[in-house]
């Protein structure tokens, strides 16, 4: 029975989970990644903020590498959508459910991202506009890109304005344009849009097109054509698996975990996105190196590992 059960299970196959499936596979530990496939990293025409990548990588790449080096040490990967997570109190193992398909773990990574919320405009244009940077979601990986440029920030409440205010330390022209009625600014929020020199315009607004170089929104105000528009319409966390469990969340609905990516469950770890804190790939990798680590110590000091020696392995049949 013990041989049906994975060390650990990692669910969500992006930056966070991928480098934990590599560290984890290197530890001689048995894994298994199910991830659904959507990872924000994919949606990245070209990043240029990961180290070692000094003309940029393809987000699919990146992750083709990852999940090749994770899979060159012994990891599996599934492409499926984990629906139930449960926890045996007796035996304290988890029992993840998807499609067709189950597994029981002694340990669970949850690494499932967050997903953007997009703008009003059409799913074909959206994508274009992405691929060729005229739609961007994340000032921090991409602002440089703006330098000088005319951007429009979609968002209207205090997220839209401090979205504004980070992207205006790279143009000059920055206009901050509320989705879906006019808009509502709290009066500091006001006071430091004029300071900074950017404009304002009422909603509803749809982005409706891409003309030469440039997206054209439909705004209230009349059209305006913007080099790039930054949607801050904020983000859904994926936390269903944490909360069918019983894992405590954050105010920010973020799985809370302690400094070595321990959630409140034993057994139950989280690392990237999901959890607080800067969401980048950099972090994400970071974090799922850090949880694969505290789930090797933790298993280990309930286990130890010890390798068989080598004759023993040969006779049984396995040199891996
Ligand atoms: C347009 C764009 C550009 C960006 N550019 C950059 C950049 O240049 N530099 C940078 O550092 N960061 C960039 N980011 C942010 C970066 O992509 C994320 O921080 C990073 O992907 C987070 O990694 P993650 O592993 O936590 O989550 P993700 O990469 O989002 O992976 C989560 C995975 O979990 C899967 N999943 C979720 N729930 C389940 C479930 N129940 N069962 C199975 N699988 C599940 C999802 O399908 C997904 O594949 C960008 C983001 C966007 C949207």
């Amino acid at each position: 029975m013990d041989e049906q059960i994975l060390d650990c299970l990692i669910v969500g196959g992006g930056p966070a989970g991928l480098t934990a499936a590599i560290y984890l596979a290197r530890f001689h530990l048995d894994i298994l990644v199910v991830d659904g496939g959507k990872s924000r990293a994919s949606w990245i025409p070209c990043t240029r903020n990961v180290s070692g990548f000094p003309d940029g990588i393809e987000g699919k790449e990146l992750l083709r590498r990852m999940r090749d080096q994770a899979c060159k040490y012994g990891a599996k990967i599934e492409t499926e959508f984990v629906t139930k997570l449960e926890r045996d109190e007796e035996n304290r193992l988890f029992t993840a459910t998807w499609g067709s398909g189950c597994a029981t773990a002694r340990t669970v990574l949850l690494a499932t991202g967050v997903t953007n919320r997009r703008p009003p405009m059409e799913e074909e244009l959206h994508d274009q506009a992405l691929a060729r940077g005229l739609v961007r979601y994340c000032p921090i990986c991409d602002g440089y890109e703006v330098t000088d440029k005319k951007v429009g920030v979609i968002g209207s409440d205090s997220h839209g304005v401090a979205e504004a205010l980070f992207i205006r330390s790279y143009t000059a022209d920055v206009t901050l344009i509320a989705p879906d009625t006019a808009l509502k600014l709290k009066a500091d929020d006001q006071a430091k849009l004029k300071d900074a020199g950017i404009g304002c315009v009422d909603g509803p607004a749809q982005a409706v097109a891409i003309t030469g170089d440039c997206i054209v929104v439909d705004t209230a105000e009349g059209h305006y054509a913007f080099d790039s528009i930054y949607p801050a319409l904020g983000s859904d966390t994926h936390v269903q698996l944490a909360e069918m469990v019983g894992a405590d969340l954050s105010n920010e609905d973020c799985i809370n975990i302690d400094t070595h990516q321990r959630t409140s469950l034993a057994g139950l770890y989280a690392a990237g996105d999901v959890v607080i804190g800067l969401d980048q790939i950099s972090h994400a990798m970071g974090e799922g190196g850090v949880a694969a680590t505290t789930i090797r110590n933790d298993l280990c000091a309930k286990r130890p590992r010890w390798r068989e020696p080598i004759d023993e392995m040969v006779e049984a049949g396995s040199g891996s």
